[in-house]
């Protein structure tokens, strides 16, 4: 799907209407610092493209998921990170609050596992 969704608050980073530190922007994806991180590093990944979740996102645009990835590879390199951890939240009983795709970096700290 291409376009903002009216009302989604990561469709409005990405067109720039929505403030945001943005660190890192590929063709179809936009990094940014996450309002309430929880690690020195935490940085959001979104596809430019409005996807409800990583699955929804896979399915549709293969490339776009790759990107994710890469991306979130290249910041955590800008970073400075050796280790950091890439979390994908799907579906409110785990934890997703934004029904936009992200991709979580978390880095700058001992991470613990299992996590919560
Ligand atoms: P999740 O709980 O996996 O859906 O993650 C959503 C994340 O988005 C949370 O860590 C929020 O702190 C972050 N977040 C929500 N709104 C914004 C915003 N406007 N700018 C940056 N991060 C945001």
């Amino acid at each position: 799907m291409t376009g903002g969704v009216e009302g989604c608050v990561f469709c409005g980073i990405v067109a720039g209407s929505v403030p945001a530190d943005v660190v890192h922007r590929t063709e179809r994806s936009v990094a940014f610092r996450d309002v309430s991180p929880q690690a020195p590093t935490h940085v959001l990944v979104v596809p430019v493209d409005h996807h409800e979740n990583a699955a929804a996102l896979a399915a549709a645009d293969p490339q776009g998921t790759a990107d994710l990835i890469t991306t979130a590879a290249a910041v955590a390199e800008a970073e400075g990170l050796t280790g950091y951890r890439l979390v994908l939240n799907t579906g409110r009983e785990a934890g997703q609050t934004v029904f936009h795709t992200h991709l979580h970096v978390l880095g700058g700290r001992s991470l613990t596992w299992p996590p919560g």
